[in-house]
């Protein structure tokens, strides 16, 4: 993308020179400077739930291979669960050189502080330089607990990832509500710790001739020690996960209200795929949060994007460019969302829509 954020100038969350004129002394001021030099490779955590891994958690093995390649060094996987000993295989065959596998029954859901406890001693005994997860509501969690207890620098929330000559990860994420693309180095910590977007990153394909070292890790907790227990999963029937769906199409304010949203439904139907919708439809209270694309909502990469009735204000297109094959439908053939669209239809919704489901059904039948 041409338009998008600029880089601004790095942000370094533990470099304590800036500023140090007018402010106290922190004790990092004063504490010696530590040598980090066993501290090498790079570790991503899978997320996984009932056996089955996260997206994310491929994706970001696939560019941590590519990062570890940068680095010269090696890639490990940590596998928590319990009967989760499949997915360490997987992860082989997904790029990592040797994968850490904790499973044990009681690490059947997650929990923050047995799977803490966990990642601590992962990272304790074997010293990776940088540590990965996926930006979910369950990897925000852990790598905040597990950030806090080394304590090192935790960027959340990343769409860019790379390595410098120095070994610095340069983790970026959009930041100042717009248009700058933060890069944030954690110069004075190990591990550098980082969560990325689903959806930004390539996973690489299975490749079942990968070989690499299955290490054994014991769970660090007993059932007895643990406070919380998982009761029950109540699952919210009518939630829409974007970030695994092949076929999006997807509506902004060009809508008019939440009525036309049906046109949508139908043409998602007919294609096998589900409705998205920019910040504008769901801010006007037109559809739930959970279907918004771009910046504050999901980022995607699905075979097939529509964007119906959008302008491609730049915290849409972060969230929807990396699609396949991008179909926009506009009455302004001067929207921007035509720069990022494979595929422009300059006209009116409300009469291209309902043709456009007329043709695929007809087509079907
Ligand atoms: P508009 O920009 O109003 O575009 C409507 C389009 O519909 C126009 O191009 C118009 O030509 C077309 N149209 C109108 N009628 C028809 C018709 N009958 N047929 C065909 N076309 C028609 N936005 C997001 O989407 N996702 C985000 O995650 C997001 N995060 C944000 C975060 C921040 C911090 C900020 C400041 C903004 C964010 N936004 C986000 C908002 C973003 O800047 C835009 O305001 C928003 O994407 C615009 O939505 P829209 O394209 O639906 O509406």
């Amino acid at each position: 993308m041409n338009d998008l954020p600029k880089t601004s100038p790095e942000i370094d969350k533990t470099d304590t020179t800036v500023g140090t004129k007018s402010r106290r002394p922190s004790p990092r001021d004063v504490m010696p400077e530590k040598d980090w030099s066993d501290y090498r490779g790079i570790l991503i955590v899978v997320e996984q739930r009932n056996g089955i891994a996260k997206k994310v958690s491929w994706q970001l093995l696939g560019e941590g291979r590519r990062l570890a390649d940068k680095l010269n060094t090696h890639l490990s996987a940590l596998v928590i669960g319990s009967n989760v000993s499949a997915l360490a295989k997987e992860a082989i065959y997904r790029g990592a050189d040797q994968v850490y596998l904790c499973d044990s029954e009681e690490l059947k859901d997650y929990r923050t502080r047995p799977y803490s406890k966990v990642c601590l001693t992962v990272i304790g005994q074997y010293k990776p330089e940088i540590v990965l997860m996926g930006a979910t509501y369950t990897g925000r969690d852990l790598a905040g607990a597990i950030a806090t207890h080394l304590p090192t620098g935790l960027t959340a929330d990343c769409t860019q990832l790379d390595v410098d000559e120095q070994r610095l990860l340069l983790a970026s994420r959009p930041a100042f509500s717009e248009k700058m693309l933060a890069t944030i180095l954690c110069k004075q910590f190990k591990p550098q710790m980082a969560t990325a977007r689903s959806g930004v990153f390539l996973a690489l394909p299975l490749d079942p001739t990968r070989d690499g070292d299955i290490i054994p890790i014991a769970s660090q907790m007993k059932e007895d020690e643990i406070v919380t227990r998982v009761l029950d999963f109540l699952e919210q029937n009518d939630y829409v996960s974007l970030e695994d769906q092949e076929i999006i199409v997807a509506g902004g304010r060009g809508l008019g209200g939440p009525e036309a949203f049906a046109l949508l439904q139908n043409l998602a139907d007919a294609l096998g795929g589900v409705v998205g919708a920019s910040r504008a439809a769901v801010d006007a209270g037109w559809i739930t949060h959970d279907h918004q694309v771009g910046q504050t909502g999901s980022t995607v990469r699905p075979k097939l994007y529509f964007a119906i009735g959008i302008s491609g204000a730049v915290q849409h297109v972060v969230g929807m460019q990396n699609a396949d094959m991008i179909v926009a439908i506009n009455r302004d053939p001067n929207a921007p969302i035509f720069k990022v669209a494979h595929l422009g239809i300059v006209g009116d919704l409300f009469t291209l829509v309902p043709a456009l489901c007329t043709a695929i059904k007809a087509q079907k039948d």
